[in-house]
């Protein structure tokens, strides 16, 4: 009997319905070929859900996800909802309580540029001969956009003060500790962990914790620190130098996109924010989604990238599913109509040369 895959697919607003309407068109494809079915509903999530339910992620929305093995998720937000109060908006009314609800503490973001395209990075060909191959890993649920106190007074004098608290225990540090290790220990086995132990308080509990931890249970793999200012600087200088990144999560935050932009385009990252919880398939609950975002900009005219939400479909296989074969397939597919000549026109691939749909069917032909 074949296996069947259950799971959430918000798309969100701008091009997120757009790319991910192709990428279940993919997903239908390569069902077929390595003989799975799925079950699958739609659900509102961000402006759309807004627009739909007053608010951006319905209880609904989270019912669904709660009956699921995994999310595949779109984009959230635009210029239509940016005038709401900050806490009704969408990222931060449905992304962030998405990942406390469901626990995605660990975000695996794969910096991908394949060297046959290395011109798309706006870093000199010189510099990556071979393209980039590194993973980020960053912490997703504490750190400071979740500590509390976080408010914003009127001090007595009549001035504002607002205030931001950064807090991490060691059980957050080493369970994103495993993570970084499981990562390295299927690729080059190096980990750089980043922090800002010169200054910060969580960042020499991370350094100490996570130096333990490696001495304990990962002897095999090779552990540096860097603070974060230095990495930001390493990454554009040598990004190979990496192997896998491995922060906490306002510092992953930047980083991840820097090291987006350094790997050429937005439209071609995928990611996975892994969850505590197993699923049905005795796996990690997984939210999957493109590393951009709803690129109001370009919405509804037929050419954005769908490569990110395709390749973030992969993930969805292989760390939710098990479906490696499946999920190396697309990301060959992907890569071969991509090295092949086919490419939409985001913004590091220059003019448009095909649309979103060309750009799916093109990966198709090459399953
Ligand atoms: P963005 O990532 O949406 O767009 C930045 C630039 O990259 C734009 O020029 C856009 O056209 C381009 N781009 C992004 N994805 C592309 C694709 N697949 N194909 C071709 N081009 C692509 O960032 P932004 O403009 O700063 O934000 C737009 C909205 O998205 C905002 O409301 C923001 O809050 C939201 N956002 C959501 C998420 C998320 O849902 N996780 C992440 C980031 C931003």
């Amino acid at each position: 009997m074949s296996t069947n895959i259950k799971f959430a697919v918000l798309p969100g607003d701008g091009i997120g319905p757009e790319v991910m309407k192709v990428a279940l068109e993919v997903l239908d494809v390569v069902a077929k070929k390595f003989d799975f079915t799925m079950d699958y509903k739609w659900a509102d999530v961000g402006g759309a859900a807004i627009d739909n339910h007053g608010k951006a992620l319905p209880e609904s929305t989270v019912e669904l996800c709660r009956c699921s093995d995994a999310i595949l998720f779109g984009s959230i937000g635009g210029p239509k909802w940016e005038s709401l109060p900050p806490n009704e908006q969408p990222e931060r009314a449905a992304l962030l309580p998405l990942r406390k609800i469901f626990q995605l503490f660990a975000n695996v973001r794969p910096g991908l540029l394949y060297a046959e395209i290395a011109d798309a990075s706006p870093l000199r060909r010189e510099r990556i001969p071979n393209g980039i191959d590194i993973v980020c890993i960053r912490e997703l649920t504490g750190g400071i956009y979740f500590g509390q106190p976080k408010s914003t007074v009127t001090l007595e004098n009549g001035e504002k003060q607002a205030i931001d608290t950064m807090v991490y225990k060691t059980s957050e540090i080493e369970r994103i500790a495993q993570v970084a290790i499981d990562t390295a220990r299927g690729r080059g086995r190096k980990v750089c962990s980043v922090d800002k132990a010169n200054v910060l308080e969580t960042s020499v509990l991370w350094r100490k914790t996570v130096a333990d931890y490696f001495k304990k249970n990962a002897p095999d793999i090779a552990l540096t620190n860097l603070y974060v200012d230095n990495a930001a600087m390493q990454l554009v200088r040598d990004p190979n130098q990496f192997d896998v990144l491995f922060t906490e999560n306002m510092f992953g935050d930047i980083l991840s996109d820097e090291m987006s932009v350094v790997c050429g385009s937005l439209g071609m990252m995928a990611s996975a924010s892994l969850g505590l919880g197993v699923n049905s398939h005795g796996l990690r609950f997984g939210l999957y989604e493109p590393a951009g975002g709803s690129a109001p900009d370009i919405a509804g005219k037929g050419i954005a990238n769908p490569c990110a939400q395709i390749l973030s479909a992969a993930l969805m296989l292989r760390h939710s599913f098990g479906m490696e074969e499946a999920a190396s397939a697309i990301e060959k597919a992907v890569k071969a109509a991509v090295t092949g000549g086919t490419r939409t026109g985001d913004i590091a691939f220059g003019g448009a040369s095909v649309g979103t749909r060309e750009m799916a069917e093109a990966i198709v032909a090459k399953l």
